[in-house]
């Protein structure tokens, strides 16, 4: 057997070894010879089998920290490593570099391309996801990171810079998502999503993220996807707003304002750090969808206010009246 990879391995005493810092873990291993204690820092990758005793091997296989010495090391790229190592990590199987490379083959639509779009595609393209659909023909602004005639087409110069390996593309005309559909969809607005597209995002059965920016504060959620086997169904967006019509009845004579186009000045872009937070969480929530697991807005959203941006999760049900409830994948 072999640590799992990504632990530090730590002293504590002549005869206490540490290995791990994350409290999910971390473990101490006592009571080793002076020897013993050195050879278990020094043993990175190598088996720890015949350099421990068995209480020693014990603690570390009952904290989930061992694996089965592979007949060959497993490589990854050397700029998705950090993926690989701290996704293995939490994975119950362990596998790191399998997850990255399953990103690799996953294809990831953004649109909406402002300061959050630009950090949710910038996110997933550095996180390893392997081809990346830009859309935003909106020209940029003073507040946009790049120049360029449109959004997209900045944001993709970014990303050939930042992450060289992702393919970028900026389709265009219309129905260009339903061509060649991604393994996901995410959505970026301001004031509220666009009913339009959600409707037709969900007629696609395309799994979908919105992202809102608010006058200062962000919501990323529900991830719509439909539900699997024994879960029970899971909101949409018309969901959610069923449930506000519900509490407020003038809410859709509110959300028709919010959806409708601005006249003169486009909608103001969300602040730096709550645009970077939001996007950050909406990229972990596709990651998480990519690699097997299970994003934690599916069925619930995260809130963010400025001035802390600190995540706070609420959970949504789905409304019986909304169709989507039969959705079940
Ligand atoms: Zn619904």
């Amino acid at each position: 057997m072999q640590l799992r990879q990504g632990l530090r391995v730590l002293r504590r005493a002549t005869d206490e070894v540490q290995v791990g810092l994350d409290p999910r873990w971390a473990v101490r291993v006592a009571g080793l010879s002076p020897e013993r204690a050195e050879r278990l820092l020094r043993t990175g990758d190598r088996r720890v089998d015949d350099a421990l005793p068995a209480p020693a091997l014990d603690a570390l296989r009952t904290a989930g920290l061992l694996r089965p010495g592979p007949a060959r090391a497993r490589r990854v790229r050397p700029d998705l490593r950090p993926e690989a190592l701290a996704h293995g990590l939490v994975r119950a199987d362990g596998d790191g570099v399998e997850a990255v490379r399953r990103r690799s083959r996953a294809t990831v639509a953004v649109l909406g391309l402002g300061r959050a779009g630009s950090a949710v595609a910038t996110t997933l393209a550095v996180a390893g996801v392997g081809t990346l659909l830009l859309d935003d023909e909106r020209a940029p602004g003073p507040e946009d990171v790049a120049a360029g005639p449109d959004r997209a087409a900045a944001l993709s110069g970014v990303l050939r810079r930042l992450a060289p390996r992702a393919r970028v593309r900026v389709p265009r005309g219309p129905g260009r998502l339903l061509a060649d559909p991604p393994d996901a969809v995410v959505t970026v607005a301001a004031d509220a999503p666009d009913p339009a597209t959600a409707l037709t995002l969900l007629g696609a059965d395309l799994p979908h993220l919105p992202v809102v920016t608010r006058e200062a504060d962000a919501l990323v959620g529900p991830f719509v996807r439909p539900a699997r086997a024994g879960e029970p169904p899971l909101p949409c967006l018309r969901c959610l707003d069923l449930h506000r019509a519900a509490a407020d009845p003038a809410w859709p004579v509110v959300l028709a304002q919010l959806v409708a186009p601005r006249a003169g000045a486009g909608a103001a872009e969300p602040p730096a750090a709550l645009a970077v937070v939001a996007g950050g969480l909406a990229a972990a929530e596709v990651l998480a969808h990519l690699d097997g697991g299970a994003p934690r807005t599916a069925g619930a959203q995260y809130e963010i206010a400025v001035p802390a941006v600190a995540p706070r999760l609420r959970r949504w049900a789905a409304h019986p009246d909304c169709g989507c409830a039969a959705l079940v994948g």
